[in-house]
């Protein structure tokens, strides 16, 4: 996968682009990533790449030129798929990690101060908000992306790491989990965990998964199968006989 990202602060990427995993995955060639500062292909003399808005108002806007002539100077631009960072954008999750993890090529643009020219939006095929919140700029939000996708990517995390198990992936969140020690400060591993009886562990797992979500993010719990809807009324039974219990 190849992915480029524009910004005007392409030091912010620093830290995140050469630690950890998304380090290994540039080095083993899973990935490339260019950090274009769009800064570079502004025709001003002091390389300025914002002014002030049309009709008044507060803070700058990001002017399209510079932005449109670094997108262009890309190669396989068209092809690639380009997402503006936006807080108005669709928020982002982890069906769209899976999405972008197939692509071959993606460009992000990061905006900053008050955001982009809105003709800059026609050069895009997607903008994309992490939440509902408004950032400084779209370099966190750019990262978070980013992070989230190279995970996915076949080969990225090692046999020690697996994300089909991971919150969301099966549209579930995950259940708890525990390493040693098995008794800390009073606190005990549950037994069917160091049973060795992959069939129990797994239904442990499942239902704990399905427990947490019903109590989470109840939201996410549509599209259950025959078995997940009948351990799901099970919790509900014992989460009204614990409830009675207190009483
Ligand atoms: N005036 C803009 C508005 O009201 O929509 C907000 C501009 S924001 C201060 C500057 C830049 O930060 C945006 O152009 C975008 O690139 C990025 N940004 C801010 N919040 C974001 C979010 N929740 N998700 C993705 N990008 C965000």
């Amino acid at each position: 996968m190849r992915i480029d990202i524009l910004t005007i602060f392409p030091n912010m990427f620093t830290g995140v682009l050469n630690e950890s995993i998304i380090k290994r995955a540039i080095q083993n060639n899973h990935l490339e990533i260019n950090i274009i500062d769009f800064r570079t292909y502004s025709k001003n003399k002091h390389f300025k790449v914002d002014d002030y808005p049309y009709g008044g108002g507060q803070g700058m806007v990001l002017t399209p030129e510079p932005i449109y002539s670094a997108v262009r100077d890309i190669e396989g631009w068209e092809k690639a798929t380009k997402v503006m960072m936006s807080p108005q954008g669709n928020k982002y999750s982890q069906s769209d990690a899976k999405r972008y993890s197939h692509k071959e090529h993606l460009v992000f643009l990061c905006g900053h101060y008050e955001g982009f020219d809105e003709r800059i939006r026609d050069l895009v095929d997607e903008e994309m908000s992490i939440g509902d919140y408004v950032l400084t700029g779209g370099e966190l939000a750019s990262m978070v992306i980013v992070d989230s996708v190279v995970r996915l990517l076949d080969g990225v995390l090692g046999n020690e790491l697996s994300h089909e198990e991971d919150s969301f992936s099966d549209g579930l969140l995950e259940g708890p989990q525990y390493t040693r020690p098995v008794v800390f400060e009073g606190m005990e591993v549950p037994k069917v965990l160091l049973s060795g009886h992959h069939k129990n562990i797994n239904l442990f797992r499942k239902k704990e998964s399905l427990k947490r979500t019903y109590l989470r993010r109840p939201d996410l719990l549509t599209g259950l199968n025959d078995e997940e809807n009948i351990l799901l009324e099970e919790i509900k039974l014992e989460i009204k006989y614990d409830k009675n219990l207190d009483k």
